[in-house]
């Protein structure tokens, strides 16, 4: 039987990121993906601050495009935020998966695709992981920690079957589409996302733009699997997705080509009251609910979670910690503050408000710099929201008084 010092279950940003990071220092490492290729299951829009690519050392390969843009547009009312720099990348996720991946081969480390985790157990003081290949074939491993990064399906530590209401569930598609390129130069270079009742209620839809010389965008619509305090539509989510391509982009077949529909469902733990560890098993990225659920932003939480993971794993490894109850605490510490304000936030955004507040909202929003935004947005700093609201004022109260001169003059 084959043995390894760590197995990282999950090839996604997190797993694969984890994997990348231990296997430098350590190849005895295992990265195993049920997936036979990372172009099947490529469902994330993977839109991330510039930072990301500095910070996680990701080369421009694994870019789509860059942005420095930002636009919102609700149901009467839009706005676009312009910086003179790029602010940020869409990311091939594919590619941004499989790059992690080589890595972990590069450094000697094994990554084995098509290949399902089943169960694990302990014997003889070992922890027996049993693999299940594509045909059928059945294969048992040795691990001395096991990492569960298995997203939402949290398949290792198994306690994504926990009551329904312990999480907070959202469901999201996107298609993948060529456009001709007079449209495709409107969108280069920007970030668009739909807030308000008549785009996506219950949610918000995008469209964001990717690979230049190919003329692609992805346009896509995410919604919570929740009641709204006002609506409750009828329609699905792909009838919104259709909605922004007919009414908004004005495209219809053949104008455009579609190269893939994809999408997934994401599943936070209210609270974060997820199981970040049992024995030598710890879990990490979305399987402890490092997505963020005000945006449905998780690359680079993710691949954080698991720099700090592989912190622990190596201590463990080399026998200078005996448990990991320094990791769980160290991740709360860390996310939960901002992350349950940003649940708050996104419960009333998308679950509460009218569509005339969210037209409020936005036009309140027109007061703030392209720099404030990328604070609130990506930053989680939502003082700058209330730091503007005397700068709204200002602004609304100039528009009264151009309002009464002009009736006087009539
Ligand atoms: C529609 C949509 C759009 C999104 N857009 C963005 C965005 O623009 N920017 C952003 O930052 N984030 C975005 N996200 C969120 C982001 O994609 C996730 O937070 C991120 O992928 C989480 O990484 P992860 O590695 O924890 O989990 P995942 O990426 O979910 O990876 C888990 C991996 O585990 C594998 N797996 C599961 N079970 C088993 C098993 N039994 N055996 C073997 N392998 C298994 C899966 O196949 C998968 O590859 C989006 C999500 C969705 C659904």
């Amino acid at each position: 039987m084959k043995t390894f010092d760590t197995v990282v279950i999950g090839a996604g940003p997190a797993g694969a990121g984890c994997a990348r990071i231990l296997a430098k220092s350590n190849p005895r490492v295992l990265l195993v993906e049920q997936h036979e290729s990372f172009q099947k299951n490529d469902f994330s829009s993977a839109a991330t601050p510039l930072e990301t690519l500095e910070k996680f050392q990701l080369p421009e390969a694994v870019v789509g495009t860059f942005w420095q843009k930002l636009e919102i547009v609700s149901t009467n009312k839009a706005h676009t935020w312009e910086s003179q720099t790029q602010l940020g990348a869409v990311l091939n996720f594919a590619k941004l998966r499989e790059f992690l991946a080589n890595q972990v081969k590069d450094c000697g480390g094994e990554v084995w695709l098509g290949c399902r985790y089943q169960k694990h157990f302990q014997e003889g003081g070992k922890t027996i992981v049993e693999l299940r290949k594509k045909g059928g074939e059945k294969i048992a491993i040795s691990a001395k920690v096991l990492v569960d990064a298995t997203g939402p399906a949290r398949a290792v530590l198994g306690v994504s079957h926990r009551n329904k209401s312990d999480f907070l569930t959202a469901s999201g598609i996107e298609y993948l589409i060529e456009v001709p390129p007079e449209i495709y130069q409107q969108y280069a270079n920007k970030l668009v996302f739909f807030l308000g009742h008549k785009w996506m209620p219950k949610g918000y839809s995008w469209i964001f733009p990717m690979e230049p010389e190919l003329n692609r965008l992805k346009v896509g619509s995410a919604r919570y699997h929740l009641e709204h305090q006002h609506i409750n539509p009828k329609e699905s989510i792909r009838w919104y997705l259709e909605l922004l391509l007919k009414d908004y982009l004005k495209l219809s077949q053949p104008q455009y080509k579609s190269i893939d529909l994809h999408g997934s469902t994401v599943k936070y733990s209210v609270g974060l009251k997820d199981v970040y560890y049992r024995d030598n098993v710890i879990a990490i990225g979305d399987a402890v609910s490092t997505i963020n659920m005000l945006g449905g932003e998780g690359i680079r939480h993710g691949m954080e979670n698991a720099a700090i993971a592989s912190k622990y794993i190596e201590q463990y490894l080399n026998n200078s910690l005996s448990n990991f109850q320094g990791y769980q605490r160290e991740m709360r510490r860390r996310y939960g503050l901002k992350w349950n304000f940003s649940e708050q936030m996104g419960r009333k955004r998308y679950m509460q408000d009218s569509d005339v507040f969210i037209d409020k909202g936005v036009a309140y929003l027109q007061s703030l710099t392209v720099e404030e935004m990328m604070d609130i947005l990506f930053e989680y700093k939502f003082q700058r929201l209330y730091k503007s609201f005397g700068k709204y004022l200002k602004r609304k109260l100039g528009f009264m008084v151009r309002d009464l001169r002009r009736s006087r003059k009539l």
